[in-house]
């Protein structure tokens, strides 16, 4: 797309707003609905000379998926075809007054009208009706995007067909399949066969969360992968869909299964199985010559298989222990007058983007690939944050937005106890809806570079389709609506479409997507005396059974979505209260603990603030509530600096014997615990201050023994991981979840 027309988009898109009132999903620039019908029966008349052969397959097609519609050609009929010229690309209109005008610009913008108008067609006994509509629509981002893993568990051929077959019905135009990785070697590559023979199969795959300890395995051969007839198969059936696919061939990172067939292509040659545990290895390519040429005679394979214009190499995660200990990596080094192992990775990725250039390929990367230049053409995928992809727009790269905040869909997508096992993080549907791929303050003619967004779909704890499904929609959709026109409904509005129109229309495709986004949302706040909770419910009649047991004390009462308890801070001895809340109308089941304390519900000063990928606000801190573990997104504050100040205010002057602070330790996710602790009183004239150094605990027990109403937390963590560590001399992460008194 050239960038004059990207601008002009920008420019068009901030005075459109897509319209409210209707079933289109993603809802249209412009829809006007009148209450007039147009009724027909199940077959619909078609002049199949107007369109493409393809788009008379498609529309079939559709025609089955939606409403078991069939299509007759005649030269007199309902739905009417004709080309649009000169207008936005991609764009297309539907008017439906006595019968059915579609007018396009493109077979991709026709596509998108059979789309929208299969959603508006509905059903009346054995009736068909559209009511009299306009609609006027167009994208506003080139690349809408969904990522698929297939490297951590496998999925067939069909498998991957349904997963495009619903990206194209919600308008996704990118496909970024994720070919290879440390667990298993997808594609086939005919120059090197043990990459599939050996490199596609591991013999166990670790059991749980992968922070579980101990740590078991299901002791099982595990794999899979694709012929190259296959690939195309794929590739074919995508692009019947007007969806490109990208395929991403990881280096020199993630590249543990290709060592496994070919160690020679490591720096130390040696021989290690498929791993079946999940994590960042040590062993990575190396970056010598004959790697290199490896990994290019791969890639002389792989592009032919895929007419898009870009080839994703990874370049993310990859450790330098090996390259630092390799005389050969040293050497490329030394004779490069490189200044480090960092400059040897943009080494390693600047020769793959020049040959890829070369075959008039364009590469794009995790953005890593920005440390130490990137040829012109070079595209950046911006996922740890916002921040890679405003650093690439500045240097005139196109970028892909896909954080880690908004669009990693391997995250949680509630807080119920029933939600089955996820990476970590806690990503819902309204904080997708929520996203935009432009953050704000970004400068318009950097934003020109954002070419848009996508959601990754890691596979670690995704190893079955429906699970897949499960943790792909409804969020899918809603990022469909955020790439495709800025001002976009309100998410009430969104949600009410979705979950009237849509969670039907998935039912009847069988599809297990998640219902989360339809349970009652249980809701703390502070109040006055402590801790506020109440139940948001989308039936306002909606009523719950309360259990709670306080000590030996149980109690049991009926909340409804109006009312709300408080949790009263102790002023005294601690204690802990159980909550078990019911409801039979939604089927929810959760359970909580409040852990009560003279901290809890009061004033936290966050004078160093979390990371907005692990923020779930500073009430976490003082609510009470421990954060489970494996740890999930929403119940922690994560911290990606070595120095952290927080303040606690409890609103008296008041002697306190202790603190409590709750840490958690997951270094295989760099995850640390803090190196010292001090607690300083800050009161008028005096400062008294008690520390701690030996922290071995995620439970961190300092005695205090002041009086005082404000107490300052100055938490001190390491600047870089240890060598030898998983994500060695990267800032280590610091979580917190609750901080509690003693008096
Ligand atoms: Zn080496």
């Amino acid at each position: 797309m050239k960038s004059f027309f990207l601008i002009g988009c920008l420019f068009l898109s901030s005075l459109v707003v897509c319209q409210k009132n209707t079933h289109i999903l993603p809802s249209p620039v412009v829809c006007i609905e009148q209450e007039d019908k147009l009724y027909f029966d199940s077959t619909i008349s078609v002049d199949f000379s107007k369109i493409s052969p393809n788009l008379i397959e498609q529309l079939k097609i559709l025609g089955s998926v939606f409403h078991k519609l069939t299509f007759k050609n005649d030269t007199n009929s309902l739905i009417k075809f004709s080309k649009l010229k000169n207008v936005i690309q991609d764009s297309y209109k539907i008017t439906i007054n006595k019968d059915i005008r579609i007018s396009y610009s493109s077979d991709q913008s026709c596509f998108y009208a059979l789309q929208s108008l299969m959603q508006m067609i509905e059903k009346e006994g054995e009736d068909y009706f559209i009511h009299k509509t306009f609609v006027s629509d167009f994208p506003k981002y080139q690349w809408r995007g969904l990522h698929l893993d297939v490297s951590r568990h496998f999925f067939s051929v069909e498998e991957v067909k349904k997963f495009i077959d619903l990206m194209a019905i919600y308008k996704f135009n990118t496909f970024h399949w994720h070919l290879t990785d440390d667990q298993g070697w997808r594609v086939e590559i005919k120059k090197y066969p043990k990459l599939t023979e050996i490199g596609a199969w591991r013999d166990s795959t670790v059991e749980n969360h992968y922070t579980s300890s101990p740590r078991s395995y299901k002791k099982e051969r595990y794999g899979g992968f694709y012929t190259q007839e296959q690939i195309k198969e794929i590739v074919k059936y995508a692009g019947e869909k007007y969806i490109t696919v990208v395929p991403e061939i990881e280096m020199p990172g993630h590249s543990r299964a290709a060592l496994s067939a070919y160690p020679e292509f490591s720096c130390n040659g040696k021989q290690q199985e498929v791993p079946g545990l999940w994590g960042i290895f040590d062993d990575i390519l190396c970056a010598k010559e004959e790697s290199i040429l490896f990994m290019q005679a791969i890639l002389d394979e792989i592009v032919p298989l895929f007419p898009g214009e870009y080839i994703h190499i990874g370049g993310d995660e990859a450790p330098k222990t090996r390259w630092k200990k390799c005389q050969k990596c040293q050497n490329i080094i030394r004779e490069n007058k490189l200044k480090d192992e960092h400059e040897l990775q943009s080494y390693f990725i600047q020769r793959m983007d020049n040959y890829l250039t070369q075959k008039g390929k364009k590469i794009i990367g995790w953005d890593e690939i920005l440390e130490g230049g990137l040829s012109k053409n070079a595209a950046v995928m911006s996922w740890r944050g916002f921040d890679g992809g405003l650093e690439a727009a500045k240097q005139e790269h196109y970028v892909v937005m896909s954080p880690g905040s908004h669009c990693y869909f391997d995250h949680y997508q509630g807080k119920g106890k029933d939600e089955p096992l996820a990476i970590g993080g806690f990503t819902p549907l309204e904080k997708v809806y929520a996203f935009s791929p432009i953050p704000q303050g970004m400068k318009t003619e950097h934003a020109a570079y954002v070419l848009g967004a996508q959601a990754n779909l890691w596979t670690e704890y995704i190893p079955t389709f429906d699970k897949l499904m499960y943790m792909a929609y409804p969020r899918a959709i809603a990022l469909a609506q955020v790439l495709w026109c800025s001002e976009k409904p309100s998410f009430e509005e969104f949600s009410t479409v979705l979950h009237n129109k849509h969670f039907g229309f998935l039912e009847k495709q069988n599809i297990p997507f998640s219902k989360t986004s339809l349970l009652p949302i249980l809701n703390f706040n502070r109040s006055e005396k402590g801790l506020k909770f109440w139940i948001e419910s989308k039936k306002s009649s909606e009523q719950f059974k309360v259990q709670s047991s306080l000590n030996a004390r149980k109690d049991e009462f009926i909340l409804n979505s109006k009312q709300a308890i408080t949790f009263e801070r102790t002023s005294g001895k601690n204690f802990e209260n159980t909550i078990l809340v019911s409801s039979e109308a939604t089927g929810l089941s959760s359970n909580f603990v409040i852990h009560n304390s003279p901290s809890l519900g009061v004033p936290v000063k966050l004078i160093t603030q979390a990371s907005p990928s692990y923020n779930s606000g500073d009430l976490t801190l003082v609510d009470g509530q421990f954060g489970s573990r494996p740890w999930k997104g929403h119940e922690w504050l994560g911290f990606d600096t070595s120095y952290i100040e927080i303040e606690l205010d409890l609103l008296k002057k008041q002697k306190i014997k202790s603190l409590e602070l709750s840490f958690l330790k997951d270094e295989n996710s760099w995850i640390h615990l803090p190196v010292k602790i001090e607690l300083e009183a800050v009161n008028k004239n005096k400062k008294y201050t008690s520390s701690e150094t030996s922290i071995k605990k995620e439970k961190v027990l300092i005695t205090f023994s002041h009086k005082t109403q404000k107490i300052k937390i100055k938490i001190y963590s390491l600047s870089k991981i240890p060598n030898g560590m998983p994500g060695e001399e990267t800032q280590p992460w610091t979580f917190i979840d609750e901080i509690s008194i003693q008096k």
